[in-house]
């Protein structure tokens, strides 16, 4: 069999397509972009005729999925942690009208925060939509269980999540492939009311899905991935989960774990296997990337005297990512200095591209507001994030994708004037459109900046679903034509730009700014590639 050395996302895009995937839907996301570049690049994905283009944001992309579902193929969502927030509505609706090709959706975590407003647990989502969900430990069985996930999603006629986190979706390591297998067959579901969410249909549909959860527990414990390995020491009883699981396997090179180990990569938790290992150590430690998600639960499986660590109680910490070192210190062990960070590792703190083009957008808004008290720029997520740090200190806020309009709006509601809010070409159409519909429907005097660099430019230069399309988008949604402004952010046309910016902020309703000037990244590889 053919070995391959793959990222953990390439490992799942890899098993993907050998499972006879059909098409992968996504918006780009750290750190789970890899997963569709690979496929946009494969020639097996191109001789298959696999959809890979990108998406308008992480909701559309499920629906998509959930539509080629529906025609009985494989599909594929992915997105990272915060995208699953902006895809909840039909996330936990396809739970109840369930799958007919198989469904799987890949949420990568963040801990840490290494790009990232927040590091929330994609675990407490499947458990909040009662879907089964895989955690892979390594590379290997990000391939095999993406494999898995498919047969079970058809099986079950129920979406899969898997959950996958930076770590693991960011490191290399050999990966065996298996024989492909061929797409399926298109074939409707045979049940035509299957995704029909009346009331009455969704009641069925729920109690159907509930009483799915008995052959989910069963299959944590039987299927192989949950392994409950007892050993001679009682004292600590382990449960290591996902990544969790290779950090505690690299603190024993020899494999020679003294203690019982329950490893997890497949939910609903278990419960056998836990309660038997309760009942045979002393006290449990949990290692688990992200939030106390299993600590949390045992607590209402185990004895009440059975005393339990992990991050609730201080012996891993509460935040960010573990790491084989923080593993050591739960269990006592000393390694003197282990896995030490070199030296010629430093952190860099992010910034804008020396050279950026929308540098000169946000100087030009700078000298704009000057004569304004401070604290009026509405921001989003983006490259222009960065626009913050000084030497700009451009921006006041940045809370999630789109949020720059409707804040905006919001502040002119409550008599702050003017108010600008500066969003990116991609991040408009992923979820500023519907917020500029509410300014323009209410005449909400703001001032919009949407900063074109004619790509999705901080997750490494995806193709913008706004391309060439801002100003009639804006123009459809009924901005007024002379209140819609393209400027060049070149230094040379910086004194008539300003003027720009403060006659729209004079202006008694919605303006958009769009400053056009593409990545000098992308233009970057665009000559690299020729
Ligand atoms: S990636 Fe492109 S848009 Fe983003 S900061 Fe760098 S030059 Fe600017």
């Amino acid at each position: 069999m053919q070995k391959l050395l793959l990222l953990g996302d390439e490992a799942i895009a890899q098993g993907a397509l050998d499972a006879g995937l059909s098409g992968v839907y996504a918006y780009p996301g750290t750190p789970s972009t890899e997963i569709t570049e690979y496929i946009q690049h494969s020639k097996q994905a191109a001789d298959n005729g696999v959809h890979r283009d990108w998406s308008s944001n992480e909701k559309t992309a499920m629906e998509a999925a959930i539509g080629m579902s529906y025609a009985g193929k494989r599909a594929l969502v992915c997105m990272k942690h915060v995208g699953l927030n902006v895809a909840a509505d039909a996330f936990m609706n396809a739970a109840i009208v369930g799958a007919n090709g198989g469904l799987v959706i890949l949420s990568a975590d963040d801990p840490s925060m290494h790009s990232s407003q927040n590091e929330q647990d994609s675990r407490v989502f499947g458990k909040f939509a009662l879907i089964p969900m895989l955690e892979p430990s390594n590379q290997q069985e990000c391939y095999d269980m993406v494999q898995y996930a498919f047969d079970f999603s058809e099986k079950y006629r129920v979406p899969v999540l898997m959950r996958i986190t930076t770590r693991l979706a960011h490191s290399r390591a050999g990966v065996i492939r298996k024989n492909p297998r061929k797409q399926n067959e298109i074939h409707i579901p045979e049940n035509l009311r299957q995704y029909v969410l009346l009331p009455a249909i969704s009641r069925k549909n729920y109690k159907e899905l509930l009483l799915k959860q008995n052959d989910f527990i069963n299959n944590a414990i039987n299927d192989g991935w949950n392994t409950l390995t007892m050993g001679s020491n009682k004292k600590y009883g382990i449960i290591a989960a996902g990544l969790g699981y290779n950090y505690l396997m690299e603190n024993f090179p020899d494999r020679n774990i003294p203690y019982s180990v329950l490893k997890i990569t497949q939910y609903p938790l278990p419960t056998d296997m836990l309660i038997k290992l309760a009942t045979e150590t002393e006290e449990l430690i949990v290692m688990e990337d992200g939030y106390p998600f299993i600590e949390e639960q045992i607590k209402s499986l185990i004895p009440s005297s059975l005393i339990v660590h992990g991050r609730l109680d201080g012996t891993l910490p509460r935040d960010g990512e573990l790491n084989p070192n923080l593993i050591a210190k739960a269990l006592k062990i000393d390694k003197g200095e282990f896995n030490v960070i070199p030296e010629v590792v430093k952190p860099r703190p992010p910034k804008l591209c020396d050279g950026c083009p929308h540098i000169n957008s946000y100087l030009a808004l700078n000298e704009a507001l000057k004569d304004y008290t401070p604290g009026r720029v509405f921001a989003d997520i983006g490259c222009y994030t960065l626009g913050a740090l000084p030497p700009y200190n451009a921006i006041n806020t940045c809370v999630d994708m789109g949020a720059s309009i409707t804040m905006a709006k919001g502040a002119t509601d409550a008599g702050i004037l003017p108010a600008v809010a500066v969003i990116g070409d991609s991040t408009f159409t992923h979820s500023g459109m519907t917020g500029l519909l509410d300014a323009v429907w209410e005449k909400s005097p703001i001032t919009i900046m949407i900063l074109d660099n004619s790509t999705t430019a901080m997750t490494g230069g995806q193709d913008s679903n706004a391309y060439t399309k801002l100003e009639s988008i804006c123009k459809g949604l009924g901005v007024e034509e002379n209140h819609i402004k393209i400027i060049n952010p070149l230094p040379k046309f910086h004194e008539e730009n300003v003027k720009t910016i403060k006659e729209e902020l004079d202006y008694n309703g919605v303006s958009v700014i769009i400053p056009k000037r593409e990545c000098i990244q992308t233009i970057g590889k665009k000559k690299r590639t020729c």
